[in-house]
């Protein structure tokens, strides 16, 4: 075969044509990596997060990702945003400072109750070796199970359901956070919590709520109350809150 230019061309050409396409799309998705860097700067390492593997996970996690496309330019915002089904992705930093103080070793297994848009899902899944999460709404829980994985998460598991209950097959855990909010600690998740285990939940009635950690040592529960805090209400199967 006489490799002349037009054989190049007919042979190179498609190949360059995938490469650079695939390389514009790959270039496209991440547009938002000077604003992600700014995120964490301003809002997250400027209040005082200064664990390393949080701040990781934040500068990797692209929140574009997991917002509705009509903000997608309010992505790295320093607020919450609305998602399907009048839910809410909470604000960057809550995320970080509920990541934060769970003090989460590699090694650990977590429970997240609300799914939600999965992005404080796919940040512990950057830090733990299992994330264990429920959603309430099918339509929520299916979309986050899916862009799971899209992104490559294989140590991410979904559920839908009541949260309240918690995922007693899997537990103990030894880290649960849950992202909306009960007027009390459910009892089912107290129990599920490892020994050694930290739990961080807002409790109380709308608007606001104290975020409260707790700890299990000798099979003890310490309970304390963090920061002020605005989440969505912990809903039961019918729609009520708890
Ligand atoms: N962690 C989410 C925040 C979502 S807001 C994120 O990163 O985007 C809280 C979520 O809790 C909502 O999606 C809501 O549908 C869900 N929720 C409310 N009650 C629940 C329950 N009993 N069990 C599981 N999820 C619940």
């Amino acid at each position: 075969m006489n490799w002349n230019c037009k054989t190049y061309c007919f042979v190179l050409g498609p190949f360059l044509a995938i490469f650079f396409s695939f390389n514009s799309v790959l270039r496209a998705q991440d547009n938002y990596s000077g604003q992600r860097q700014q995120m964490v700067r301003w809002q997250i390492e400027a209040r005082g997060i200064t664990n390393k593997k949080v701040i990781q996970a934040f500068r990797h996690v692209e929140r574009h990702r997991f917002v509705l496309p009509e903000f997608i330019n309010e992505a790295y915002d320093d607020c919450p945003l609305p998602i399907d089904e009048g839910q809410t992705i909470s604000q960057p930093y809550i995320v970080a400072y509920m990541t934060d103080v769970l003090e989460l070793k590699p090694t650990d297994k977590v429970l997240e109750i609300g799914t939600g848009s999965g992005y404080q899902a796919a940040i512990l899944a950057q830090i733990c070796d299992s994330v264990y999460t429920i959603e309430l709404f099918e339509t929520l829980g299916h979309k986050a199970k899916a862009l799971f994985s899209e992104l490559g998460y294989n140590n991410i598991y979904c559920k839908i359901g009541d949260g309240y209950k918690g995922w007693p097959e899997h537990a103990p855990f030894d880290a649960i956070i849950v992202t909306c909010s009960p007027t009390h600690v459910p009892q089912p998740l107290k129990e599920q919590l490892a020994e050694g285990g930290r739990m961080i939940i807002p409790v109380g009635k709308s608007p606001f709520q104290n975020l409260v950690l707790l700890e299990k040592k000798k099979g003890k529960i310490r309970e304390d109350k963090v920061l002020l805090v605005r989440f969505v209400p912990m809903l039961d199967e019918e729609g009520k809150t708890y």
